[in-house]
Parts: C-alpha cells; structure tokens; sequence
C-alpha cells in the first residue's frame, strides 16, 4: 500500500461525476477564455474570502506580479519579504527591476517577523547598500499555510506609507482573527496549482482585494492593460487570464473544500499528538487556523528520518532546503551565509509529512511508527 505526499486521485474519485459535469458544459458553450465560469468562480471566491473583488488568473506568480505591476514597481523600490519561501514571492520583485529586502522569519511560525521587518524598514537608509533604494511595500508569506502577523504588519505599513501584498498561496482557507486568508492585507496572492490547498488541473491563481480602483487596474492589467475596448491598451499588462475549464474544476472542488479543510486539521491534529515527543511539531498561533498546506516538522536528525520512511515507502519533502539569499538569482544583493540565520537553521532542520484531506488515520500510524 503506497502512502502518497498529496493524494488528487483520492479527492478526484470523491467527486468524479461533478467535475466531468463541469468540464462538460463548458466543452458544450465553447468560451474558453474568459467564458461564464469565471464570472461566478470569483463570486464564489470573493464570498469566501471575505472580500469586494476576486480577480482570476493565470498563477500565483502573476497573482504575486499583477498588484506589484499596479502599483508600479520598478527600479530603485524595496520590497521586504523573508528569504524563507518558494522563488516566486521574491522573483516577480526583482523581474520589475525593484530590490527584495531580506527580513528573518519568527523560528515558531517561519511567517515575517515583524520586529525584525521594523528594523529592516529603519536600516535601509543606514546600509550604504541600499540608501539609494525607496521603502515601497511588504510581501509577508502565509507559510505552510498559516497566516502571517497582519496586525503588526499593517500597522508597520501605515506608519512607513507601504503596501502589503499578502502572499496567500499556501492559506487559502486559512484564517488569522476570525478573517480569511486573502483579506488580511490591502490586496492578497494566491495559487491554485494541483498541489495547494486549493488546487486546479494545471495553473491558475487569483488576487483579492477591497479596493474597486486596484481591482480595476488588475483587471486591465490581466489582459495586456485593455482600456475601455479590446484593441484599447491604456497600459502595459501581460495574459493573465484563468482558463474557463480551470475555473470549473475549481467551482467543482469548492463544493467540498470546507470538508476538506476539516480533514486536514483532523489529520494534524492526530501527527501533532503522535509526535510532540519525537520531534518539533508545528506551532500555530493561537489567533490563527493553519489550512496545512504542509505539515513541517523540525528535527536536527532530518536526514536519517527522511531516509527511514523512505525505505518504509514513505515519501517525504524539504521546503525549503535553501534560503533564497543564498541562492545564485539573489547572489547580486551580496547577502551572506548568517545573515538570515532563523532561516538558515529552519532550512536544515524542516521535513514536511504527507498531508493531504484523504489521508486515513492507518497510514498516519505507519507514518508516525516509522519516525518513533
Ligand atoms: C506556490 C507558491 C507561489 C507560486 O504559485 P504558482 O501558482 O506556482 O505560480 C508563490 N508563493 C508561494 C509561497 C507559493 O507556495
């Protein structure tokens, strides 16, 4: 019996006959660019989040690129973010031409830490460095699925006159004070890729925000900067549109997502009872709801421990096994190795366990057992 990392066969067989319903009305209208499920796939999403506007597109990395495109980014802004995240939530800063600004991770949370981020803010115009550059706006990163510190980031925003942008690919689904990841900054990223909380069959993303005037300029934005009509440009943008079928996978997988998030605690519930004693289980704040995009533990032992399931056909992950200002597309910046060292150190000692809503409390024991 093979255990899997992430199971979509196990969610496709749940609801089989309702996504070939929906994938089948759009073979049979045909719009597919921008056809009529996307228009209620954002109601949708908008609803759940707890926001105005819901904007579709065509990953989370353009969902991370279009607001830093709205709000013009370019060469000579600093963008704060931590080095302990997937490339792209520091790659689409530097694609503008702007400068990542480096800031340390809380070692409980692994999300910004918000003391140091003030810091970070102070000393820009201290390093000889980076004086040249202009504090521009914050990119927190809701990790492994559990939100960032938005209350004390927000107020460090407004004081300073930044922008936050709310990188909510892995929280979909998640909350920080009773409010839904996505709706916990001025405007929020996230991703749809098969693998995330909630995911579609292929790419695809979308941006929240509150603000009609930015979800305006999104919209143009997501279709080559359209004015008023189609060969109307008022602006540069890029394709970033969703995919209608895309957009109806994911209306089908809504109607069970909010079981499925209860899965995903249920199962977290039962590795953290299981295994507070062999390693360090995840710490979630008690003002927020991890959605476990992944289940991270720390262990100075990773090594042997990953081999260990591995023999038992336990597959198993590392993210992330470097820090992005150790990485050669970051080398420019001239970080190095200690500057970041919460992230540095979480970079050794992570190990993500299979985590998906299907995963049945038998072969979490064989799990649990193998790591014992
Ligand atoms: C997955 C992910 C992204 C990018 O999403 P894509 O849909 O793969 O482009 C950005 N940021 C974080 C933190 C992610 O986990």
């Amino acid at each position: 019996m093979t255990i899997n990392f992430i199971d979509l066969k196990a969610q496709q067989q749940a609801i089989y006959p309702q996504i070939m319903e929906r994938i089948q009305t759009v073979l049979a209208h045909g719009q597919y660019i921008m056809g009529p499920e996307i228009k209620e796939l954002e109601a949708r999403l908008a609803s759940y989040v707890g926001v105005k506007h819901a904007i579709s597109c065509s990953s989370g990395t353009d969902a991370l690129l279009m607001p830093l495109m709205a709000y013009g980014v370019g060469p000579g802004d600093a963008i704060f973010t931590t080095p302990f995240t997937f490339i792209a939530t520091a790659e689409v800063i530097q694609l503008l031409g702007a400068t990542p600004v480096f800031v340390d991770i809380d070692p409980k949370t692994f999300n910004i830490d918000p003391a140091a981020l003030a810091v970070a803010i102070v000393n820009l115009d201290r390093n000889p460095k980076t004086a040249h550059l202009r504090p521009k706006g914050i990119i927190p990163v809701d990790l492994f699925g559990q939100p960032a510190d938005y209350d004390r980031i927000n107020e460090i925003a407004r004081q300073r006159g930044l922008f936050v942008l709310e990188d909510a690919a892995q929280s979909f689904g998640g909350a920080y004070k009773g409010q839904r990841a996505g709706s916990l900054a001025e405007v929020a990223a996230t991703s749809f890729f098969p693998a995330k909380p909630l995911g579609c069959y292929g790419d695809g993303g979308a941006i929240f925000t509150d603000s009609d005037e930015l979800a305006a300029v999104l919209r143009s934005i997501r279709i080559h900067g359209q004015g008023t009509h189609k060969y109307d440009n008022v602006r540069l943008g890029i394709n970033g549109r969703l995919d209608t079928i895309q957009a109806a996978i994911l209306l089908a997988k809504l109607e069970v997502f909010d079981q499925e998030v209860s899965a995903r605690q249920e199962v977290a519930l039962r590795y953290s009872q299981a295994l507070k004693e062999v390693v360090q289980v995840p710490y979630v704040a008690p003002e927020c709801t991890s959605v476990w995009a992944q289940y991270s533990v720390l262990s100075d032992n990773r090594a042997a421990l990953q081999e260990k399931l591995k023999q038992a056909g336990i597959p198993t992950a590392v993210y992330y096994p470097l820090p992005l200002h150790l990485q050669g597309a970051f080398a420019h910046l001239g970080y190095q190795k200690g500057d970041f060292s919460i992230s540095e150190h979480a970079s050794r000692q992570i190990l993500s366990l299979p985590m998906h809503p299907y995963l049945i409390a038998a072969d979490q024991e064989r799990i649990v057992n193998n790591l014992s």
